[in-house]
């Protein structure tokens, strides 16, 4: 038998991540491939309730994807793949984020759509396959859509989102706000961790010409729980920066409630974060009204701003 493909999601996995990387080895697998959910890391509290919920496997955990075939999901540069991603054959990609930096020898299939997840995608996929959507896959992806987009709520999210949702909804049998709130309360379950783990916990790398840049985000309904334990926090973000030789690494405390942020900031390089936020830090800390997504209300003026300031 050949060797299996592994469909895996980014690093600090989400709920959108492994229920992709899950429903979409399902749908292969029902045209008989050898296609293997697999995960980067550990599940979050918020994806753990998910599996558990619908009763669904852990993917696999992938420890190194060298000499691997790869479909990545939601994801689609080096610096949030897997380990040995850059010797691993990316035989697919399916994603809802800005185009990265992944080369291939080979042309292959690279589906990129501007919607709230990836499980968006996904279930468009299980249509085009004439694939009949089983409960429990209707409730992964109902999840993943719910978690990307704060139960429909991001600015990143689209009517079909919307749509997609309703019907997934309808499918998984339950009402997608009072699941939806389930799941926000999952996430918000951060209050057990130290600060170092609270700050990586859902964090991402970006290479903003030449400057390597972290962002990490908790999304809450308590932020005074992170907000509280400011100096600790500042002090890890500090370490990770020094550790990793950031040029920055900005955290944003997302209030789900409110809908706004409070961005830390740590490391030496502030100047292109608050020219691209439009913002000014006073004490490593800053205010961002109406601020949820890092992918559509922060990622891009960042790179634009760091791309100005030159390598
Ligand atoms: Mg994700
Ligand atoms: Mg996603
Ligand atoms: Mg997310």
């Amino acid at each position: 038998m050949s060797e299996p493909i592994y469909v895996v999601g980014h690093q600090q996995p989400d709920t959108d991540t492994i229920c992709s990387a899950l429903a979409y080895a399902r749908l292969r697998k029902n045209k008989s491939e050898d296609v293997v959910p697999a995960r980067a890391g550990a599940l979050n509290p918020e994806t753990q309730f998910v599996l558990d919920r619908w009763d669904a496997e852990v993917p696999l955990l992938l420890d190194d994807a060298a000499d691997e075939q790869l479909i990545l999901v939601d994801h689609n540069e080096y610096s949030q793949t897997v380990t040995g991603t850059e010797h691993a054959e990316i035989v697919e990609i399916i994603d809802h984020h800005r185009i990265g930096d992944i080369e291939t020898s080979e042309p292959i299939l690279f589906r990129n759509e501007p919607v709230g997840s990836t499980a968006t995608i996904l279930t468009q996929l299980f249509d085009d396959a004439n694939e009949t959507i089983t409960t429990q896959t209707a409730g992964l992806l109902l999840s993943g859509i719910l978690s990307d987009t704060v139960v429909l709520r991001s600015p990143t999210t689209t009517d079909r989102d919307r749509t997609v949702a309703g019907r997934l909804a309808d499918i998984a049998g339950v009402d997608y706000e009072t699941y939806g709130k389930d799941l926000l309360s999952q996430k918000s379950k951060i209050g057990e961790k130290s600060p170092r783990e609270m700050v990586l916990s859902d964090f991402k790398e970006f290479d903003f010409d030449a400057h390597q840049v972290g962002i990490g985000q908790i999304e809450t309904v308590e932020p005074s729980v992170v907000l509280g334990q400011q100096e600790t926090v500042l002090e890890a973000m500090d370490d990770v920066a020094t550790e990793r030789d950031y040029a920055v690494f900005l955290l944003l405390v997302t209030d789900l409630l409110e809908e706004d942020s409070t961005a830390l900031v740590a490391g030496p390089e502030i100047d292109p974060i608050e020219e691209g936020l439009d913002t000014t830090f006073t004490d490593q800390e800053s205010f961002l009204p109406g601020v949820m997504s890092r992918k559509k209300q922060v990622v891009p003026f960042l790179e634009e701003a760091f791309n100005s300031t030159g390598p």
